[in-house]
């Protein structure tokens, strides 16, 4: 089987016991796919744009933090001063150093991929080193020699011919090891690092799984499984303890960020079982995510703030047509902008993305070299499957409605929150 642990389960010398207790009382072959530690990501993406920018005092000191972090972890968790691991975390942030002390390349999106890999890196060796420290049999693997993928930086697409074979040749069970490796990360085929997009683990896991034909997948959360809505917004979720493939691509698709969206396919065509369980209650069952069917299922809620609206039409009053589509459409995948909801009338295009400061004033410029142009932000995006009136009414209190698109089974509103 497959474990995915996420950074919470991680974050500190506490979580990285736990999770090694998880793995003791779990027999069998286990591939464990682990994040960066806490919030490393966030911080190193933060290195990213200093490094890039030139601001060598505060990367310096942002260097240090996630530095003295990790040393911090180590410390709790090993008492002897010579372990190796301070070696080999050292060595690492070395490495990671030598990078930042170079100067940029041309492409953001390369540099950001060479710097970020170190979160998991990290959090990969030091949780070998402690397994082993635990009298567990645990090896270390870098993913990178076996996940293969294109060199779209940030959001690589994996390779998946070069991926099954290598996958098969580095990740054998024999002398019943467990074997620990990064989720997240890849590289192209001259092996320069790539990652998967963020949050995506979840993603390494399934792809893991996919090829190794495992039993099943476990993805180790701080929630109790996949809920009906996020509890930042509801106080009384529910717990889907069973949910079918379709469902789960749906709600992760609609932007339910209990799973990464590209995770359920993988699984799905082996017929693998994606089980989502709490960290905290192991013993718990969490939500089995299979090829269940069922009629009908509680309504689920997916909140997205900081949306933005733009409402597109052509200069000379003409009809929005074939031709207007594709080059909207252009702008978007050159700029590779996820769309949450479009609509379209003869006069006009109207299309609901997230507010992405760096990508929406090129988006807008491009689109208004070709037509006229409206945008408006501080806008949610709500979505509910298997909705019904009462559901509406509810997520409505103190909303002012902008949009509404609805089929069968989802409905999406494109909402101002007027208490804001
Ligand atoms: N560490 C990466 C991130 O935070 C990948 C992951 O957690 O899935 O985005
Ligand atoms: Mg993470």
């Amino acid at each position: 089987m497959v474990f995915k642990f996420g950074g919470a389960s991680v974050k500190d010398a506490d979580a990285v016991r736990n999770m090694t207790g998880i793995i003791k009382n779990n027999d069998g072959n286990i591939l464990v796919v682990i994040s960066a530690m806490g919030k490393t990501t966030n911080s190193l993406e933060r290195m990213v744009n200093l490094f890039v920018q030139g601001e060598t005092n505060e990367l310096q000191s942002e260097f240090a933090t996630i530095k003295k972090y990790h040393l911090n972890i180590i410390q709790e968790l090993f008492d002897r001063e010579d372990h190796p691991v301070y070696a080999d975390i050292i060595q690492m942030f070395g490495e990671l150093e030598r990078k930042l002390n170079k100067a940029p390349s041309m492409s953001f999106d390369h540099d950001y991929d060479q710097i970020i890999c170190f979160g998991e890196l990290l959090s990969t060796k030091i949780v070998t080193h402690y397994l082993q420290f635990q009298q567990v049999a645990a090896e270390w693997k870098d993913v990178r020699f076996s996940i293969k993928t294109d060199n779209t930086y940030r959001e690589a697409r994996v390779q998946w011919d070069m991926t099954r074979e290598l996958v098969n040749q580095h990740f054998q069970f024999d002398n019943n090891r467990i074997l620990v490796t990064q989720g997240f990360l890849g590289s192209t085929i001259d092996n320069i690092t790539t990652t998967l997009g963020r949050e995506g683990s979840d993603y390494t896991g399934a792809v893991l799984a996919h090829v190794l034909h495992a039993e099943k997948l476990v993805i180790w959360k701080d929630v109790p499984g996949v809920l009906n809505a996020d509890p930042k917004w509801f106080d009384d979720t529910v717990l889907l303890s069973e949910l079918s493939y379709r469902d789960a691509i749906e709600l992760a698709y609609y932007g339910a960020s209990i799973i990464h969206p590209k995770t359920i396919k993988p699984l799905q065509n082996k017929n693998i079982d994606l089980h989502v369980k709490s960290f905290i209650h192991p013993e718990r069952e969490g939500t089995v995510i299979s090829n269940v069917e069922y009629e009908k299922l509680v309504p689920s809620f997916i909140f997205k703030i900081d949306q933005v609206l733009i409402r597109i039409s052509p200069e000379d009053f003409s009809f929005i047509a074939e031709d207007n589509l594709q080059t909207i459409f252009g702008v978007l995948s050159e700029n590779r902008v996820k769309i949450n909801l479009m609509q379209n009338s003869a006069l006009r295009f109207i299309l609901c993305i997230n507010n992405d400061e760096r990508k929406l004033p090129k988006i807008i410029d491009a689109l208004k070299s070709n037509f006229n142009v409206t945008y408006e932000t501080g806008l949610e995006l709500i979505t509910i499957r298997y909705f019904d009136e009462s559901t509406v009414e509810r997520v409505m209190v103190n909303k002012e409605l902008i949009m509404e698109h609805r089929d069968k089974k989802n409905i999406q509103l494109i909402v101002k929150n007027m208490a804001n």
